[in-house]
Order: structure tokens, then sequence, then C-alpha cells
């Protein structure tokens, strides 16, 4: 949403913000659920009797058609795989032939990646950010629409005992209301989905019992969206001595969920809570199961887990998650970095008899919040990075709380409105907070070499020691941009 017009959505009377969100709901219910969805959810009940033989066959057969329609289509890949033999990928064993690609292959090679003759106007186009904040734009066909979502409502829904039709709250990451509210309320209800959406920017000791409020005034029988927002919201009521607020099921993704959070979501919504898997670029699923596993999801794509040098991870090594989608036919994204780390568990075979690989030790981006003045954990800030196409990537230094500096490696079309954006889709999102902004040529990298979005200097000594130095000569270079 463009920042007037939020602002002038933050303004409207209840009713009408509902409204607003009830026609934007038809909207995309059209999209989601339309043509193909009900078949596709018949046919995907009907799948859970496959064993994996018959699941591995459909797999290479669609696997064939990708490549297919990649190697003759796809200018990108026209270039790319200039040499060789693509004809020879029979399975996903054979995919290592192929070369791997990235964000940065994706930003760089734009609609190249789309097969030709496609219009980006006539597609889905999902954000997504790197793990450095730089945003890409991924286009899924509309026809891919209907079948991910029965994918979400027979294999992840169902499979909690729970669907699209119950009442449900979702804790997520849009501003749907200002960041520096101070009062109730911090959600938003949608009449259309019976969805509480709950803001997961405001949950703080202070605010919980209007949350708490809140879910018993909509009843909500199931939760779910940030597993550690919905946890932090869950210790709170506890520490409070709220009374319990028991649902069927509360279903969580997007950050590493430790056994902590996993105890106090149990302990506090009375259910089990199921840990799940997936991307904007929509190249993988995975969802855990009654026995605890972690199932990869079939038909969505395939994944490999990669070390370090590119080759196969043995079971229990942790390794990059390197995806080929099995449904995107218009923008084929083959053997993808996902920039998400997981391991092969060394048990395969689980007593719920679903016989689709398990993955462990998931890491997601948990680290990746900032930390305001009044003692508020704010996630997902790459969340705030996405609409900005003229930043190359982001790293925020936090210092103190309520204070960081963010230092932006700029593309060409960088100007000083850019960063006037960014500083307004922070703040929308947290509320008070000051931000100093560095132009730099490169975003540091940690001493094990690996980038990072939020870094807080004041937790790791080790960190404040680099990067005091660094922030001083950044000073005096003058390499300040603010945004006015
Ligand atoms: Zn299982």
């Amino acid at each position: 949403m463009a920042n007037r017009k939020l602002i002038l959505f933050w303004k409207l009377p209840r009713q009408f913000q509902e409204m607003a969100l009830s026609l934007y709901s038809r909207k995309l219910e059209r999209a989601y659920y339309g043509k193909g969805y009900d078949e596709w959810r018949h046919w995907l009940q009907d799948c859970k009797k496959w064993t994996y033989q018959e699941i591995k066959k459909w797999e290479n057969k669609q696997l064939a058609y990708i490549i297919q329609t990649a190697a003759t289509r796809v200018p990108f890949y026209q270039e790319y795989w200039n040499g060789i033999e693509w004809q020879k990928i029979k399975t996903s064993s054979d995919l290592h032939v192929l070369p791997i690609i990235d964000k940065n292959h994706v930003r760089i090679a734009k609609n190249k990646l789309l097969v030709n003759g496609l219009k980006p106007k006539s597609l889905w186009v999902e954000k997504t950010s790197g793990s450095t904040g730089s945003p890409i734009n991924i286009y899924w066909p509309m026809d891919m629409l209907p079948k991910w979502w029965a994918i979400v409502e027979v294999m992840i829904r169902y499979q909690a005992g729970v669907s699209q039709e119950m009442p449900r709250a979702m804790v997520g990451g849009r501003p749907i209301v200002p960041g520096d509210k101070k009062s109730p309320p911090y959600w938003l209800w949608n009449p259309r989905w019976n969805q509480l959406y709950l803001s997961s920017y405001h949950i703080s000791p202070r605010t919980t019992s209007d949350y708490v409020n809140a879910l018993i005034k909509y009843s909500p029988q199931w939760i779910t969206g940030y597993g550690s927002s919905i946890a932090t919201l869950a210790r709170n009521a506890l520490e409070k001595g709220l009374p319990h607020f028991p649902v069927k099921a509360v279903i969580v993704s997007g950050d590493t969920l430790f056994k902590s959070m996993r105890m106090d979501i149990e302990t506090y919504f009375e259910t089990k809570c199921y840990d799940s898997y997936g991307q904007c670029e929509g190249v993988s699923m995975a969802m855990e199961c009654p026995h605890g596993r972690l199932h990869l999801l079939p038909f969505v794509g395939v994944t490999e887990i990669l070390c370090e040098d590119d080759s196969p991870c043995a079971p229990g090594q942790v390794g990059e998650m390197v995806v080929t989608t099995l449904l995107n036919d218009a923008m084929p994204l083959i053997r993808y970095r996902t920039g998400d780390y997981a391991a092969w568990a060394k048990e395969q075979k689980c007593p719920c008899g679903n016989p689709n690989p398990i993955i462990t030790n998931l890491e997601g981006r948990i680290d990746d919040f900032l930390v305001t003045e009044d003692g508020r954990k704010i996630s997902h800030i790459s969340t705030a990075m996405k609409q900005n196409d003229a930043i190359h990537s982001t790293q925020i230094l936090q210092d103190r709380p309520g204070h960081a500096f963010v230092l932006i490696q700029p593309r060409k079309e960088f100007g000083k409105l850019n960063i006037k954006r960014l500083e307004e889709e922070l703040l929308n999102r947290i509320g008070n907070f000051e931000f100093e902004f560095f132009e730099v040529s490169e975003i540091p990298k940690t001493p094990q070499g690996k980038t990072k979005l939020v870094i807080r200097l004041y937790e790791s000594r080790e960190a404040d020691q680099i990067y005091k130095k660094y922030l001083e000569d950044l000073c005096n270079k003058s390499k300040r941009i603010n945004s006015c």
C-alpha cells in the first residue's frame, strides 16, 4: 500500500476499514479460490493415499515439463544453460548438472526470467527481500494461486485439524495501524474471512491484556502467523496470570521455533503448535506432522540441501535449501538459493506414515529485530525494505534501544526520496524511533562471513568493537545522508 493511501486508511472509521478490507479480500478470493481450486483440493485429498513412488512419478513428469519450458522458452536459461544437456535430466537427482541461481540473478535478469511473450501485468507478483533487505519481484502465473492455496488448505490447515472457513487470528507484520499507536485496537477484523489480524509490532507486556481481550471478543478457533510474536504474546499472558485462551491449533511460520517458544504457545493456547515453512517465492513448503517432524510438501518444488561447496549435505548436516519449482511455469526458479538453512533428518521413517522427506534444524531469520525505547521487539524488519527498488542492500546497526544506523548500498537510480520512503516504511511499523542513514559501497560481513540485516551492537562486545571504528570512519568521511 502506498504511504498516502496507508495514512488515509488509518484515518478511516473502523467500520469503513473493515469494509475496505472485505472488498480487498473479495478480490484476493477470486485469485486464490477461483478456477481450479476445488479440483486441486479434491485431487490433493486423493493423493494422500499415494506411495512415495507414485509421488516421485508425478514429480519427474512435472520436473521434465518445467526444465523444458525453461530451456526452450525462458531467455535467461537459454543463455545461462548454453551447452548444458538439460534433456538428460530425468529425476531430481540429475539436477546437479544445472548451475545454481540466487536472488542476485533474479534481480539482474528481471523479465528475462519470464517465459517469452508473457507480460508481468498478466501475472501475480510477490515481493520478497534478500538477507540484506534488497527487494526482488517474483511473478506467479495466475493459475498457480488456486493450486498453492489448495495445498495450503489440504496439507497445512487440514493437517492441523482446521480450515479456511473457521474463524482465525493472524499475527503478522502488515502496518494495519500506525507504529506509534499507544492505545488499542492494535488489530483489524476482516468480516469476510472471519479473520482477526493482530499487529505483531505492538505486542508487549503493556498491551497483553488488550490483545487477549480482542481474542476473547472475536473468538478465533485457530491462530497463525509469526511464531516469535505469538510466543511473546503467550509468554506475556502467562506471566501476567491471564486466563488461558484454548484454540484448536496454532500454526506458525517465518521464524525459527525454539522449544521454549513452543512450550509457551502450547501452554497458553492449550493446543498443539504446528511449525510450518514456506516463502514468497512459492518454491517450497513444509509442515509439521502430529509426531513433531517437519515433512516437505510434495507437488510444490524439489528441495536440495547443499554444503558451502554446493555438494549435497549428508543427513544431519546443515546446509542451504536450494529449490526447483514444480508449479511456476511462468517464471521458473530452478536450483534457486532460498537463503534458508536446514538438514535432512537422520531418521526419515515417521510413525505418521507420511512418506515425504523430513527436515530438521530449520533456521529462519529470528534475529532480525529492533528494540524500541519502550522495550518492544520489532521483528521481520525486511518487510519494510521490499518496496524500495533503488536500494541494493541494507544493514541496520542498533547501538541502543530506540536508535540505529542504517547502512545503504544504493543502486544507480537511488535518491533522497528513497531514503524518505524507507524511513517512512520503517516508522509506519515501529512508531517512535531514530534512524541515521549512511551510504556505503558495500555492506560489511560478520566475522563469520555472513551478511546480517540487523546487528544489535550493545548485545555483543565483539560486534561493537568492529563496528565502532567502522562507524567513526563513515562519520569522518561524511557519508551521512538524511531524508530531507
Ligand atoms: Zn510424520
